[in-house]
């Protein structure tokens, strides 16, 4: 192989730019040409692209987002689509595709990898750390530590005036982005999609605490489990506590990464490297025991990614 390329895709996650370093710095020190497409699969489709040397890649790691920008392609799920992708492949030599991405873009690239005779690499990336296959994924420790930092400064203002404090975060159908932020702010309340929960129950566990005489309560829910905006409301409703709302959104997205997205990005980025030098190809690039394995599509699809029950339980232990 002499030829690659690099994308970023799906949703922007912190730490893609060290991934994408990596896969620059890595490829060219063996002696491979690496091009960047932009935005996605439809950089690909439209020759969006640029050659990347060492020089392409210089001052970028501590940036949050993505240098290569991303992109949602419709285009790309065509047939069409994916054959004017491999035309353009092709036309410049390109035979390895490193696709750092989440779920939609590991589907993306199983369909080039099987259909068109490219071989491609996912590297995960998401703030949600949802994806099969994987222990982690690029940018949930900074989203962690933003929501952590989030959380540390609506606690001075709750306090002060007594109130409830709900706090929304992201995640998708996933509360791992919430129990682990749960876990480390200390959350009196947490509301994940995996547990069952009730908003009588809730409303109990703030009414208790008020009356023991706590001067606050922070509950974090999971986008994918409640609206906190309907959750303040019914909670005013029943308790008569004032109840104020915080819907994180992209704020739990940007920033410089932590270390430990930047050390996961430049580790997998190499590591998908060193896959598409082997001659392998299809695999996605997981974390299991903190040691990086390369995952068939199919394998990786199959495996499951579930949310820790006995940290949820322990994190709820240690709020009442
Ligand atoms: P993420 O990778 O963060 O999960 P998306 O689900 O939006 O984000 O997927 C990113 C891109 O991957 C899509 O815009 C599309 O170009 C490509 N993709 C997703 N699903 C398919 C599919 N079934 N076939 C081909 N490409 C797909």
């Amino acid at each position: 192989m002499k030829k690659i390329a690099v994308i970023t895709s799906g949703g922007d996650a912190p730490g893609m730019n060290a991934a994408i370093r990596s896969v620059v710095r890595r490829g060219l020190a063996n002696g491979l040409t690496v091009y960047g497409f932009n935005r996605g699969y439809q950089g690909m489709i439209e020759m969006d692209y640029s050659e990347m040397n060492g020089g392409s890649v210089a001052g970028i790691i501590q940036r949050g987002g993505t240098i290569l920008r991303t992109a949602r392609s419709e285009e790309f799920k065509t047939k069409a689509g994916r054959q004017k992708a491999v035309d353009n492949f092709n036309e410049l030599g390109i035979e390895g595709l490193i696709v750092i991405g989440g779920d939609g873009s590991m589907i993306g690239a199983e369909n080039l990898s099987k259909n068109c005779g490219i071989k491609t690499v996912v590297i995960p990336a998401t703030i949600d750390n949802d994806m099969t296959g994987t222990e982690y994924t690029i940018g949930f420790d900074t989203a962690v530590n933003n929501i952590l930092e989030a959380i540390n400064k609506i606690r001075d203002t709750a306090g002060s005036h007594q109130r409830v404090a709900i706090v929304e975060v992201m995640g998708r159908y996933s509360g791992q982005l919430a129990l682990m932020s749960g876990l480390c702010s200390g959350s009196e309340v947490l509301i994940v999609p995996e547990v069952p929960w009730c908003i009588e129950e809730v409303c109990d566990t703030l009414k208790a605490s008020h009356k023991k005489g706590k001067l606050y309560s922070i509950v974090l829910v999971a986008e994918g489990a409640a609206k906190g905006i309907d959750l303040g409301e019914q909670i005013e409703q029943r308790t008569g506590i004032e109840a104020n709302v915080t819907v994180l959104g992209y704020l739990q997205r940007g920033g410089s990464p932590s270390a430990i997205d930047n050390i996961m990005g430049t580790r997998m980025g190499a590591h998908g490297v060193d896959e598409l030098l082997r001659g392998e190809g299809n695999v996605l690039v997981g974390v299991r025991g903190g040691k990086m394995e390369s995952i068939p599509y199919y394998k990786a699809k199959e495996m499951k990614h579930e949310l820790d029950l006995q940290l949820y339980g322990l994190a709820m232990n240690l709020s009442r």
